[in-house]
C-alpha cells in the first residue's frame, strides 16, 4: 500500500505547535474557555479550566494491536460479535453503556489509511446500510458514526444512536456522555444488539445473537 509523499514544506510540527499554543495562553497560564461550555449538548457544568498543553511525545507510545501479532483479531471467535461475514465483523461493547453503541471492524488487520480499495468500497456501504437500521429503530433519532482509532490499531469504526427528542445528546459531546449516562437495561440492550444482527444478516452474513 503507497502512501503520498507530502508536498515539500507542508506538515505539522508537535514542538511548534505546542509553542503557538502555549504562547496563547491567559494570564492564568492557560487557554480561554471556548462557548461550547455554555452550550446545552455540553455535559458538564461548574467551574472548569482549559487543561494545559503537555509537552509532544514523540514516537508515539504504540496503539493496542500495532503488532498484528498481538492485536485480538487474531484470536477472537466470530461468536463472540453480533454478526460478521466474510470481511467484516460487527461488534457490541463488553457491557451495556447509556446508549445503543456499536463497533465495525474488518476480519483482516487493516487500519483506515491501509485497507486495500476492494474493502474500502464495502466499508462505505456497510456504514450506510448501519445507519439506515439504527435509524429505522424506534425511538432512535441519529446515528453518529465516528472513526478515532488513536486507543487500537485494528481499524474499529463506532456506530452510536442517539435517543429521539434527548437534545442534549445532540451532536460531538455524544462519546462524552457515553461515560456519563448509566446503562441501559441489559434486557433492553440484548433486544437491540439481536436486532441489529438479524438486520444485517438480511443483506448476507451470519447474526451470532
Ligand atoms: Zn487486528
Amino acid at each position: 500500500m503507497t502512501r503520498p509523499d507530502p508536498a515539500p514544506g507542508a506538515g505539522l510540527d508537535a514542538a511548534r505547535f505546542t509553542e503557538r499554543v502555549r504562547a496563547a495562553y491567559g494570564p492564568d497560564g492557560r487557554l480561554a474557555l471556548p462557548p461550547l461550555t455554555e452550550w446545552d449538548i455540553f455535559p458538564f457544568e461548574g467551574d472548569l479550566l482549559v487543561k494545559q498543553l503537555a509537552d509532544p511525545v514523540l514516537p508515539e507510545p504504540p496503539r493496542h494491536g500495532e503488532n498484528p501479532a498481538t492485536c485480538d483479531c487474531r484470536e477472537r471467535a466470530d461468536d463472540s460479535y453480533l454478526w460478521t461475514d466474510e470481511h467484516w465483523r460487527l461488534g457490541g461493547l463488553a457491557e451495556p453503556a447509556g446508549v445503543p453503541a456499536y463497533l465495525l471492524m474488518p476480519r483482516a488487520h487493516h487500519d483506515l489509511a491501509d485497507l486495500p480499495d476492494d474493502l474500502a468500497a464495502e466499508l462505505g456501504v456497510l456504514i450506510v446500510r448501519l445507519d439506515r437500521i439504527l435509524s429505522a429503530v424506534p425511538g432512535v433519532g441519529r446515528v453518529h458514526v465516528n472513526k478515532w482509532g488513536d486507543g487500537g490499531a485494528h481499524l474499529h469504526v463506532w456506530f452510536i444512536a442517539r435517543p429521539a427528542g434527548v437534545l442534549q445528546l445532540r451532536g460531538s459531546c455524544l462519546p462524552d456522555w457515553l461515560d456519563v449516562l448509566p446503562p441501559l437495561p441489559a434486557d433492553d440492550w440484548d433486544m437491540l444488539a439481536g436486532h441489529v444482527a438479524h438486520a444485517m444478516a438480511e443483506y448476507g452474513g451470519v447474526a451470532h445473537r
